[in-house]
């Protein structure tokens, strides 16, 4: 019993992109998905994450269905999945992966952390989960097994990025363009940057370098229009394409991606361009496919020319150090799913802990209410250490009594059943051999005034004489207050104590 946690999708590593974009869901069909994905029977919670290259199912099976439940619902999720995209259940089963049991969480908590990504450690896919844990809780389809699943998530992410080198070093072209620029310069900020185009790659550079402190950064483009499109994303200045070789004699960094088949920077353009800059440093990087710079600028003196080539060694350098760190982020996932398992386990008792706790605090919190009535009233010496000590005792017998009467009613669970219970919850030594007795002072007879003290009355305000008290009717909560007194159970485990008589002119033991 309780609920199972589960993962059924797809993702770049079992399926290619034609099938990912075949199965992938748009940011506005996320909320119908998941209202009809917890519809089914065996649905209780449920997450969808979508994107590029992953789609995948976080859910859970309902709180009250047993463990077997798991298999109906990733039956469930799989028949969705096929409805909705209209895939053959053949055509899916080659892709598709469900994760069960203790595996879930760790493949949850590996592709919050990016260890499952196609680069190891990028920075997006947090940012998606995220997201996708908001639509959740949105459509109300995110409960406590999930939610505290991606909690632990993001926190795991967290501390993978922060105590391991994970997410060191850039690893996408764009973010190697600013790396090289970093080492040739140091800081970007105060450097003056130019885009050469505004296509795609331009946009990524662009953010990258304004992210790392770039000061201005100027875009030129064949057609003006796209040029101030980009500038304006990015508060950035429209320069003239015609000017290229004056452009670069005034920017200390260039990012050229265009998509013309002859080069644009050519050897004797930038010649010219290093004359005006007196020697300067200047960093060209040449993202385009063909070059758009002639590799033999980069020959010359002050130029720092870098190609796609180079840009993707580094890259690849970067990721390979990044995978040296994978072993220490696995051991914070493991580290972390095992914490996350350990409060799953424990979530169908919290119920009873709960109800068990209100109980234990409601019964000394009644008995203390008396005890705390009668203490305002006594100051003689040894009174009050009595009535405290009596407290507890009512207290330990309240609680007992009920426990006690189910040992002795028989039936189901048996008797047996029940002691080895109880030996599993409190330290009772070995079942079959007696606990030893507790010592016990003499006895000292209870005086009247002592009886009333730990009465469930209230005190009256003069004081009772001891014959009248002795005579008067017992009302039902001080039955209840003396009730472990006509508990034999507790006879049976206690050595006997002097009786003294009761209010309702039973009898009850005296305090210790
Ligand atoms: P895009 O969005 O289509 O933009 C193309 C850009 O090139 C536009 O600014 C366009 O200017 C300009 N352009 C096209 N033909 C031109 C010409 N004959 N002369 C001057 N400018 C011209 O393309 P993109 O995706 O950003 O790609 C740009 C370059 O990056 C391509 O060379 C591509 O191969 C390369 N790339 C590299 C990677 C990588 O990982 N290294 C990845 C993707 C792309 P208009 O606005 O005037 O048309």
């Amino acid at each position: 019993m309780g609920s199972t946690l589960f993962v059924i999708g797809l993702s770049w590593k079992t399926a290619p992109v034609a099938v990912r974009e075949k199965l992938a869901f748009s940011a506005g069909e996320i909320p119908g998905v998941l209202r009809e994905l917890t519809a089914q029977p065996n649905i209780e919670e449920a997450l969808l994450i979508s994107t590029c290259n992953r789609v995948e199912i976080y859910a859970t099976t309902p709180r009250t269905a047993p463990a077997s439940a798991v298999a109906s619902a990733t039956a469930e999720a799989r028949g969705f999945l096929a409805r909705s995209r209209d895939v053959s259940s053949e055509d899916l089963a080659e892709c598709l992966y469900e994760i069960t049991d203790g595996e879930a969480a760790t493949h949850i908590f590996h592709v919050a952390a990016a260890l499952d990504s196609m680069v190891v450690g990028e920075s997006q896919i947090t940012g998606q989960l995220k997201e996708a844990y908001g639509a959740a809780v949105h459509a109300h389809t995110a409960g406590p097994v999930l939610g505290r699943c991606m909690e632990r998530a993001f926190g795991t992410a967290k501390r993978v990025r922060s105590e391991t080198g994970i997410a060191r070093g850039a690893a996408n072209v764009s973010s190697v363009a600013v790396e090289l620029a970093q080492l040739v310069f140091g800081e970007l900020t105060g450097r003056r940057v130019l885009l050469i185009g505004a296509g795609k790659m331009s946009a990524l550079a662009a953010r990258h370098l304004r992210s790392h402190g770039a000061a201005a950064v100027s875009v030129t483009n064949r057609s003006r229009e796209r040029a101030r499109e980009l500038a304006r994303d990015i508060e950035g200045e429209v320069e003239p394409w015609d000017e290229l070789e004056s452009l670069l004699a005034r920017h200390d960094v260039v990012v050229t991606s265009t998509a013309s088949p002859q080069p644009v920077l050519t050897v004797p353009l930038v010649k010219r361009a290093m004359k005006t800059r007196r020697r300067r440093s200047l960093v060209i990087v040449d993202i385009a496919v063909p070059r758009d710079v002639e590799a033999k600028a980069g020959s010359l003196d002050g130029v720092y020319l870098f190609d796609v080539d180079d840009l993707r060694r580094v890259a690849d350098q970067n990721i390979e150090e990044r995978w040296r760190e994978a072993d220490a982020a696995a051991a914070i996932v493991a580290d972390e799913v095992e914490q996350f398992y350990r409060w799953v386990k424990i979530q169908p008792v919290v119920p009873t802990i709960r109800a068990l706790r209100e109980h234990f605090a409601g019964v000394a919190e009644a008995e203390v209410d008396k005890a705390v009535k009668s203490l305002r009233q006594r100051h003689e010496p040894g009174e009050q250490e009595r009535i405290v000590r009596r407290l507890g005792e009512l207290i330990a017998n309240k609680l007992l009594h009920d426990p006690m009467a189910a040992l002795k009613a028989g039936g189901e669970p048996s008797p047996e059943e029940l002691v080895a219970a109880l030996h599993r919850l409190y330290p009772l030594g070995d079942p079959g051999i007696e606990p030893p007795r507790r010592a016990h002072a003499p006895e000292k007879k209870p005086t009247a005034r002592d009886q009333a003290e730990t009465s469930a009355e209230p005190r009256a305000p003069a004081p009772v004489p001891s014959e009248v008290a002795h005579r008067a009717p017992a009302p039902p909560e001080s039955r209840e207050a003396n009730a472990p007194a006509a508990d034999d159970a507790e006879r049976e485990t206690e050595p006997p104590l002097p009786e003294v008589a009761t209010h309702a002119g039973g009898r009850r033991r005296g305090s210790a």
